[in-house]
């Protein structure tokens, strides 16, 4: 396991563990918020399952097979858009039934497992239950609609948790964000991958620029310029940014704040709803927002 995401090394133990005692299952789901590394987690598992002496030494075929990114008993799905489609599981069964190409394991990888819809998790359930010999899946399920049931009682579940402030900075190094100032960015972008990805595209100054414009936007009670150029597709993000600063101000002034909590839940209900919207006025939004605050919090003092 890689040392720069030590938040692993447990979940990785748990897994080593298990394999010990002779209770690895088939079927496992590997899960957790955005960004933490499911991905790497599940990549790991799988040199440990294809490398021949099982620690993936990095020497043997299988590590040099894996390392190339062609090993032909390890499969790999992704969403097509915004779904699993079921034929693209249809088509990875029939190419497990199949038989080893290196006379040892096979795994198959769901990525993004969250995006199965119902006919393709229906597919997928006899696969799970009775997998053919030798053949191990993993499904990395990350934030959003919950699996089915019948497919999660199927399989042995990781959980890879949110690291704590202190590896994320660590991970972040010396140009990170600075969580002292608002520890909120994890849960509004996800983990320390998220939130690299978010630092080198520009993505937090930008959020911070409207973090700021949501403060001055609550404390005068009318909308900033800068929120009204929000588009679409960043609306769900700059309502999170909302939500949690709404949060830091209670947490901050504890039970004199009660009255907040309303107003956070209509934040939260709002971003769901606009999720199933197009060509909504945010502006409108964001401004009625805004008057519930400043009407509760007339009401609460
Ligand atoms: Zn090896």
């Amino acid at each position: 396991m890689k040392a720069d995401m030590p938040w692993l090394k447990p979940v990785a133990q748990q897994w080593l563990q298990q394999r010990k005692q002779g209770r690895l299952g088939h079927a496992l789901i590997v899960q957790g918020p955005s960004g933490v590394g499911k991905g790497r987690l599940a990549d790991w598992i799988v040199e440990q399952l294809l490398c021949e002496s099982g620690r993936g030494c990095g020497l043997c075929k299988g590590c040099q097979l894996l390392a190339a990114g062609h090993h032909p008993d390890r499969y790999d799905l992704a969403p097509e858009g915004q779904q699993i489609k079921v034929d693209s599981v249809r088509t990875l069964i029939s190419q497990l039934a199949g038989t080893s190409h290196q006379g040892g394991a096979r795994v198959a990888v769901l990525n993004q497992a969250q995006r199965l819809n119902q006919a393709s998790a229906n597919a997928l359930l006899k696969t799970l239950e009775e997998p053919p010999a030798g053949v191990y899946l993993i499904l990395v399920v990350g934030p959003g609609q919950p699996l089915l049931p019948t497919i999660v009682s199927r399989c042995q579940r990781l959980v890879v948790p949110m690291p704590t402030a202190e590896q994320i900075q660590h991970y972040l190094g010396a140009d990170g964000v600075p969580l002292a100032q608002w520890p909120y960015w994890p849960r509004v972008l996800g983990g320390p991958m998220a939130l690299k990805e978010a630092i080198d595209a520009g993505q937090l100054e930008r959020l911070s620029g409207l973090l700021e414009a949501w403060r001055r936007s609550l404390a005068a009670g009318l909308l900033d310029a800068k929120l009204s150029q929000v588009d679409g597709e960043s609306a769900a993000t700059v309502l999170k940014l909302l939500y949690f600063e709404l949060l830091s101000q209670c947490e901050e002034k504890s039970e004199r704040m009660a009255w907040c909590y309303p107003v956070m839940k209509q934040v939260a209900q709002t971003q769901r709803w606009l999720d199933r919207q197009s060509g909504i006025n945010l502006t409108a939004v964001f401004q009625q927002l805004i008057a519930e605050y400043r009407r509760h919090a007339l009401e609460g003092e």
